[in-house]
């Protein structure tokens, strides 16, 4: 197998995904470079969702935090986040912050040399020797994945974990999402035989493309794609279902689905690539919400879940109802990337083992 070092950029981006997927990833099987979800097997991910318990265990303690915060204390990260986010942003800083992994952040690419024209590629590749790991969220689709092989031909190939890039990807969320659904069905049969109902802006939301293909590791998931016609889900995504062999509905009727979901998991119109100024605005959404109507409306060992910020589309009153887990989806998103962070620096074991000896 040809290893990302030898191939050009013009080689490397002509592989089907899943050979790039390879190329990114480590003989273990686990991300060196974590770019878009199509990395992770059902190993990966079990491997993940048991590290970040773990985790969140060892950190109840002061001994346990000592433990966590010297794993990674000799190693530096830099948050190169120039989309806005604050919580994704916060969730990186605590998740070092756990290991011990000092940060360095560049949040405007307007003040940096990028502004004299420097292009980005080169300012990342110039920041990255000062760290030792890169978290980047940006607008431009594929960014990461473009420093990735180019990191990787340096002396230096620092990691990168892709935090969201343009209406692509984002791993990291759909990892908490996964962590997420495990935990609240791992009590009820396991995560396997669920119905997924995925509302909102199915068009332009970068977290239900990388969820969907993450759940096609689960037994028996059949995923409903509800939105407006004009932002139905793209046609790469139901292909790529159609690849794994899972079942999916496209629909426009969301009370209809209600009843049936295991999950709800809801999304915002994502306005900010709108093409024209109130393009979004010109959508019929009243239909694609939830409130205590919609909430009767669905199983009572159901979940809604949202990967935030939203808007109206869950109404307040329904943050008291147990079956929504968004604020617990954040909560789980802090452990699942200190999970991968330390995965990243191959320090799984460590942590195995400082659970079994102690808790
Ligand atoms: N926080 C998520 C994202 O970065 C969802 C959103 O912004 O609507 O994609």
């Amino acid at each position: 197998m040809q290893s990302i070092q030898d191939l050009s950029w013009e080689e490397y981006s002509a592989l089907p995904i899943s050979r790039r997927a390879e190329c990114l990833s480590r003989t273990d099987g686990m991300p060196l470079h974590t770019i878009f979800a199509q990395q992770f097997d059902r190993a990966s991910l079990d491997r993940l969702c048991d590290s970040a318990t773990k985790i969140r265990a060892i950190a109840k303690s002061r001994a346990g935090m000592q433990f966590l915060q010297g794993l990674l204390f000799h190693k530096r990260a830099m948050i190169y986040f120039t989309q806005p986010s604050s919580r994704t942003f916060l969730s990186f800083l605590s998740a070092c912050q756990i290991l011990g992994l000092r940060t360095g952040e560049v949040r405007d690419a307007s003040v940096s040399s990028e502004f004299k024209g420097e292009s980005r590629e080169d300012s990342i590749r110039t920041f990255s020797s000062y760290f030792d790991l890169i978290v980047m969220r940006t607008r431009e689709k594929g960014l990461a994945e473009r420093m990735a092989w180019a990191l990787s031909q340096s002396k230096r190939p620092v990691p990168i974990i892709n935090a969201g890039s343009g209406k692509d990807q984002h791993p990291t969320q759909a990892l908490l999402d996964v962590y997420t659904l495990q935990r609240s069905f791992e009590r009820r049969g396991g995560l396997r035989n669920r119905t997924v109902v995925y509302v909102g802006d199915l068009a332009r939301g970068r977290t239900v493309r990388s969820l969907s293909h993450l759940l096609t590791h689960y037994e028996g998931i059949r995923h409903v794609f509800v939105s407006p016609s004009a932002l139905r889900i793209g046609d790469d995504v139901l292909a790529d279902l159609k690849d794994a062999g899972a079942q999916f509905e496209v629909s426009d009727d969301l009370a209809a689905w209600l009843p049936e979901a295991d999950a709800v998991y809801m999304t915002r119109i994502q306005d900010e690539w709108d093409e024209s100024a109130g393009e979004s605005a010109k959508i019929d959404t009243s239909r694609f919400k939830i409130g205590p109507e919609q909430m009767r409306m669905m199983r009572p060992d159901a979940i809604l879940m949202h990967p935030l910020p939203r808007r109206d589309e869950i109404a307040t009153e329904v943050d008291s109802d147990p079956r929504a887990m968004y604020w617990r989806q954040v909560r789980n998103g802090m452990w699942i990337r200190t999970a991968l962070i330390a995965s990243t620096f191959d320090c799984l074991s460590r942590i195995d083992h400082w659970f079994r000896d102690n808790l």
